[in-house]
């Protein structure tokens, strides 16, 4: 039987791009061109077509001003978490803020669907060993499912600590319960761990060399995490004024393949909502969170 992957989009604005804060202030985000819609639903399109869903985390900045959009996203079957309040890193937040920001953000989705939603997933991989404590409030606040961790060295977000080095799904327990953690997924191409399948990675990376990725992580018996942006398939995609060359390339690289791209994998490969890997998985590995 062929293995069902997850397709995850991360519901949020051209803008959205940590690291370059002091370019894009948010007190200016609302007078910035909003592409989020026209992409969110070329997205949904692409999925009707294939007969797929998936799981939409949406920011609650966005929620907040298109709540059309969130509820169509619903209507269409697909599953709906939470991508925090406003796109802070959470290891710059102090808890009692971050849980703030979560509860709003799962208020504001709430109201749209009359759903709590119980699944989240940080901006940028941004829960780290530092930030551990993120799971204990998550799971304070209802979150039962996360795909917050990221292996591998970045500029912002991800982990090196042995405490979150899992392929696969695993657990948390929290003091204030368990927290089902799906990671994304991770390839390790020469020496440094990889996320290829998201994001400017995926849109960087030829379609031959993904599919060969995939193929030797299904032979391990391990689905992807596919996890992409409305921006990814914004052949147009705006870029930041000021912002240096290399995030200009991140932003841009094949954003006018991306659609094709993204095609090709749902033709070729299965995929469902991330709550359907985690019900189905075995969970074999436990960690557990001190206070
Ligand atoms: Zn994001």
């Amino acid at each position: 039987m062929a293995i069902k992957n997850a397709f995850t989009v991360d519901v949020e604005e051209w803008f959205h791009i940590c690291g370059v804060e002091s370019l894009l202030d948010k007190s200016k985000w609302g007078s910035y061109e909003s592409r989020v819609v026209q992409n969110t639903t070329r997205l949904l399109d692409l999925l009707d077509d294939h007969q797929v869903k998936g799981t939409f985390f949406v920011l609650g900045w966005i929620a907040e001003r298109y709540p059309e959009m969130v509820g169509d996203i619903y209507d269409r079957g697909h599953e709906i978490g939470t991508h925090g309040l406003d796109h802070r890193p959470v290891y710059r937040l102090k808890p009692e803020r971050f849980r703030k920001n979560l509860r709003r953000s799962l208020d504001i989705l709430e109201d749209i669907t009359g759903e709590r939603t119980e699944m989240h997933r940080a901006p940028s991989f941004s829960i780290h060993e530092k930030a551990a404590w993120a799971f204990d409030v998550m799971a304070d606040e209802g979150i039962r499912y996360d795909s917050s961790i990221f292996f591998g060295r970045r500029d912002i977000g991800g982990t090196e600590s042995p405490l979150f080095f899992e392929r696969a799904v695993f657990g948390i327990y929290t003091p204030n319960g368990l927290i089902v953690e799906y990671p994304i997924t991770t390839k390790s191409i020469m020496g440094k761990s990889v996320p290829v399948t998201g994001g400017g990675y995926m849109r960087a990376t030829p379609k031959f060399v993904l599919k060969r990725l995939i193929d030797s992580m299904h032979e391990e018996g391990l689905p992807i995490c596919l996890y992409a942006h409305p921006s990814d398939i914004d052949p147009d995609r705006l870029v930041p004024e000021g912002i240096g060359l290399r995030k200009r390339f991140n932003a841009r690289v094949g954003v006018k393949t991306a659609e094709k791209k993204l095609r090709f994998l749902l033709e070729n490969y299965e995929f469902c909502p991330m709550g359907e890997i985690i019900d189905g998985a075995e969970i074999l590995s436990f960690k557990r969170l001190r206070r």
